[in-house]
C-alpha cells in the first residue's frame, strides 16, 4: 500500500507550485514570443488560476480564506481551459454558452462553500465535495468539446479530451474516500491522497501546456497550408473568369497529353470577335462580364476530363482528349449555343465567337498543336468570323479542312 505519511505535504505543494508556475511561465513566454490565437491567453489564465490555487494551498493555515481561494482557482481550471476553446474554435457551434461555464463554476464553488461552511471540520465532506465538482467540471468540459467539429481530426483535441475524462475517473477514488470520510472528524488529512493530487495536478499542467502549445502549432500549420493553397490558386488561375492562366493550363494539359493515346486529343482556340468594339461600346465592365460568360459557357459545354484555360485577352484554349476534330467542332457549336442563349442576360447584342481547332498528332508538342490552331484561328477571323475553322497538316503546311460559320447551319 502506498504510504504517505513520510511525505511532507507543504514540501510536496511547494514543489507542485513550482512545477505549475514554471508551466505557467512557459505558456506566457511562448505566447509572448509568437503569434497567438484567440482563447490562448485563457489556457494560459487557466495555468496560472492552477499556480495560484498551488499557492493559496500553501498558505491555507495562515488564513482559511486561503483554503477557498485555492478550491475556486482548482475548479476554475476546466471551465476556464474552455472559454480558451470556445474561442480558439469560435466557428465551431458548442452546445451550452460561456454564461453557463461562469454559472457552473460559481454554483459549484457556492455548493462547497456551504458544505465548508456547515461544518469546517468534516475533511471528509469538504474534499468529497470538491472531488465532484471537479469530477463534474472536467466531464462538461470533455462533454463540451467533443461538439468541436475539428475534434475527429486534431490528434492533440482528442489527447486533451481523454485527458480530461482520465482526470474525472483519478479523482474517483478520492470522491469515494471522501464519501466514506464524510462526518468523521480526523485530524490526519493524508487520506485525501494528496500525494496523488498534486503529482495528478503536475502531471496535468506539464501536458495540457503541451497540448495548447501542440494546437497553436497545428493551426499555424494549417493557416500556412491554407495560405499556400491560396497563392498557388492565385498564380495558377484567372482570377475574372476562374479559369486556369496560360502557365497552368500548359503544366497540366502537357500532362494530360503524355497520358492519353497518340493522336486523340483535339485542342481548340477561340477567341471573341470584335472584342475590343465591345469594349469601347459597352465598357470594360461588360466586356469583363462577356469573358465571364463565354468560360462559363465553354466549362458548361466541355467534359470534365477536358481542361480550359485562358491564355489572355480574349482568347481561351481547351484540351478535349479522345475527341476527333468533328466532335471537337459540335462542341464548339454548342459554346456558341449556350453563349446565345445566356447573352440575352447581358447587354449586348452581338457576342460572336470563332475557333481554330486541330487534332494533336503523334509526337506533337503542346506549342506546335497550339501553334497550328492559332493559325486556324485566324483563318477563322480571316474567313469573316463567326466560324470554326479546322487545320490539318498536310506535309508540314497548313490545310483548313473545315469551316462552319455559326449561326447559318445547324450541326
Ligand atoms: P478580333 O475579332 O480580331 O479578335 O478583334 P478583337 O477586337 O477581339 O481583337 P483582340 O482579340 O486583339 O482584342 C483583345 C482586346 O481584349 C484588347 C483588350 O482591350 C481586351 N481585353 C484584354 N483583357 C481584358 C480583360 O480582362 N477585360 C476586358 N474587359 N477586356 C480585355
Ligand atoms: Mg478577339
Amino acid at each position: 500500500m502506498f504510504q504517505l505519511e513520510p511525505l511532507h505535504t507543504p514540501t510536496l505543494t511547494l514543489v507542485a507550485g513550482l512545477v505549475l508556475l514554471t508551466a505557467s511561465g512557459i505558456m506566457t513566454l511562448a505566447g509572448v514570443a509568437q503569434r497567438t490565437y484567440r482563447g490562448y491567453w485563457w489556457w494560459t489564465a487557466a495555468q496560472w488560476g492552477n499556480t495560484i490555487a498551488a499557492a493559496a494551498m500553501l498558505l491555507k493555515d495562515a488564513h482559511p480564506a486561503m483554503l477557498a481561494a485555492s478550491v475556486f482557482f482548482s475548479l476554475q481550471w476546466p471551465i476556464t481551459m474552455l472559454g480558451g476553446m470556445r474561442r480558439f474554435y469560435v466557428r465551431s457551434p458548442l452546445p451550452t454558452s460561456p454564461w453557463f461555464d461562469a454559472l457552473f463554476l460559481i454554483g459549484g464553488f457556492l455548493s462547497w462553500l456551504w458544505v465548508w461552511g456547515i461544518n469546517p471540520d468534516d475533511v471528509g465532506a469538504r474534499v468529497a465535495t470538491f472531488s465532484l465538482i471537479n469530477i463534474l467540471g472536467y466531464l462538461y468540459c470533455a462533454w463540451v468539446i467533443k461538439a468541436i467539429r475539428d475534434w475527429r481530426h486534431s490528434p492533440y483535441l482528442k489527447a486533451i479530451l481523454c485527458f480530461l475524462i482520465g482526470g474525472a475517473l483519478i479523482q474517483v477514488p478520492r470522491l469515494m474516500t471522501g464519501v466514506a470520510g464524510w462526518g468523521v472528524s480526523v485530524s490526519d488529512q493524508s487520506y485525501i491522497q494528496l500525494p496523488a493530487v498534486m503529482l495528478g495536478l503536475v502531471v496535468g499542467a506539464m501536458f495540457s501546456v503541451y497540448m495548447c502549445l501542440l494546437l497553436t502549432y497545428e493551426r499555424t500549420e494549417h493557416d500556412l497550408r491554407e495560405s499556400h493553397r491560396q497563392l498557388r490558386v492565385l498564380a495558377d488561375f484567372d482570377m475574372l473568369t476562374q479559369v486556369p492562366n496560360r502557365r497552368h493550363f500548359n503544366e497540366i494539359a502537357t500532362q494530360t497529353m503524355r497520358l492519353s493515346a497518340p493522336g486523340t486529343t483535339s485542342l481548340m482556340l477561340l477567341d471573341i470577335d470584335h472584342f475590343k468594339q465591345l469594349n469601347d461600346h459597352f465598357g470594360h465592365a461588360a466586356g469583363d462580364e462577356a469573358l465571364k460568360l463565354v468560360a462559363g459557357s465553354a466549362r458548361k459545354m466541355l467534359r470534365s476530363r477536358d481542361l480550359l484555360g485562358r491564355l489572355g485577352g480574349d482568347e481561351f484554349i481547351a484540351l478535349l482528349p479522345e475527341t476527333s476534330v468533328n466532335d471537337a467542332l459540335h462542341v464548339a457549336d454548342r459554346m456558341v449555343r449556350h453563349v446565345d442563349a445566356e447573352r440575352s442576360i447581358l447587354e449586348q447584342s452581338t457576342l460572336s465567337l470563332s475557333f481554330g481547332v486541330v487534332q494533336i498528332m503523334p509526337g506533337e508538342s503542346l506549342p506546335e498543336a497550339t501553334h497550328r490552331a492559332d493559325q486556324a484561328l485566324y483563318e477563322a477571323k480571316r474567313q469573316g468570323r463567326r466560324r470554326a475553322v479546322a487545320a490539318e497538316d498536310d506535309d508540314g503546311e497548313a490545310v483548313f479542312t473545315t469551316t462552319r460559320p455559326f449561326g447559318l447551319s445547324t450541326y
